[in-house]
């Protein structure tokens, strides 16, 4: 049994049946066993776009730039390695801009790997830590990480589904009916934690000005899956999320619309990573690598495709795009926006 499996079955042995979203807070973010805590998990359970290329974090220093705003901090949620940060620092350099970095990170080992890529980065363990002030926010595949609630509709009304013990196991469950009122779906993911940031983001971007970038793996109203979305990964396969607990990789996948409905104040705008990569002009950036660097022009064209292919991580992933409102897009080429 593992640490956190142990410590599961206490907490539920004392106070009874547990909602997804503690379960997800102890088996990812526990201080001393969690998931993200004790490892560096990139690359061995999951690879993220930042890893797969630097193209991925050149392109989003191009959008970074178009939209800098002088005195800005760039600001990171859950920055993995520090990949990210370092290739928007690098194409930011170019454009003459070197803005205060701060980086938003709960998991020791991780801030030791982002050190070692931004040295100059200062770190807060969430949000409200970062000094106010007009800001560029990047986050990638750091939503899906937070912790969700999920209820599923029943004739009687709204149940929460709840992690319990049965036979001496784990096992899933469903709370008794439940007062509540939400919405007309037969499913539904809410994440108490993703809702307090965005609240944040969006206050702080209304105070001082600047913009958000959220990607992550997700679906718009349009294309809602037919149950609740969470998913453990380990060695880059899908696992059972009650095996093992805090070690397998756990997501759910991001409801975009209702992510910026969430930032209604602002310009929001949803569209696919390979759209969003498109118009940032990722295409053009490969031809130039293959052409500096003709040794390479195998594993850029891989690394173009694993990031843009619309089997691959182009359609599935999001982008949402948060601006003021009125400030308006860079050009967008009309046939790759999704
Ligand atoms: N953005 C990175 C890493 C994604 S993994 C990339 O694309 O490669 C999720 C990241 O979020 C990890 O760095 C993890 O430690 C961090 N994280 C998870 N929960 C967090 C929380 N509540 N506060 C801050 N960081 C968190």
């Amino acid at each position: 049994m593992t640490p956190i499996e142990r410590i599961i079955r206490a907490e539920i042995a004392a106070t009874g049946p547990m909602g997804v979203d503690r379960f997800m807070a102890l088996a990812l973010g526990h201080a001393e066993h969690g998931y993200y805590i004790t490892r560096d998990p990139l690359g061995r359970d999951f690879t993220t776009a930042p890893e797969i290329h630097q193209m991925f974090g050149e392109m989003i220093g191009v959008w970074v730039a178009a939209h800098w705003v002088p005195g800005a901090r760039l600001v990171e949620l859950g920055p993995g390695r520090g990949t990210l940060a370092a290739d928007v620092l690098r194409v930011l350099a170019k454009a003459g801009l070197a803005p205060e970095t701060w980086l938003v990170e709960t998991s020791p080992a991780l801030r030791g790997e982002q050190a070692r890529r931004v040295p100059t980065a200062r770190w807060a363990a969430a949000l409200e830590e970062v000094p106010e002030g007009p800001m560029l926010l990047l986050a990638n595949e750091f939503f899906d990480a937070l912790p969700v609630k999920q209820y599923l509709r029943s004739p009687e009304g709204w149940r929460e589904r709840q992690i319990g013990l049965a036979q001496g196991r784990l096992a899933w469950g469903l709370s008794g009916a439940l007062p509540l009122d939400l919405g007309a779906a037969p499913w539904v993911e809410t994440s108490q934690a993703a809702t307090q940031i965005l609240g944040q983001l969006g206050q702080r971007l209304a105070r001082h000005g600047g913009a958000a970038l959220i990607i992550d793996y997700g679906y718009r109203a349009a294309d809602r899956p037919l149950g609740p979305t969470l998913q453990a990964l380990r060695a880059g396969a899908p696992v059972d999320p009650l095996e093992r607990a805090g070690e397998a990789d756990l997501t759910w996948l991001l409801d975009f619309d209702g992510l910026a409905a969430a930032l209604s104040g602002f310009d929001c705008a949803v569209e696919t990573q390979r759209a969003f990569l498109g118009r940032m002009g990722i295409g053009q950036r490969a031809a130039a690598l293959a052409a500096a660097t003709p040794g390479a022009a195998g594993s850029i064209a891989d690394a173009l495709e694993r990031l843009t292919g619309l089997d691959q991580m182009g359609q599935l992933f999001k982008v949402l795009t948060v601006l003021p409102r009125n400030q308006g897009e860079p050009a967008v080429r009309g046939e790759e926006r999704a």
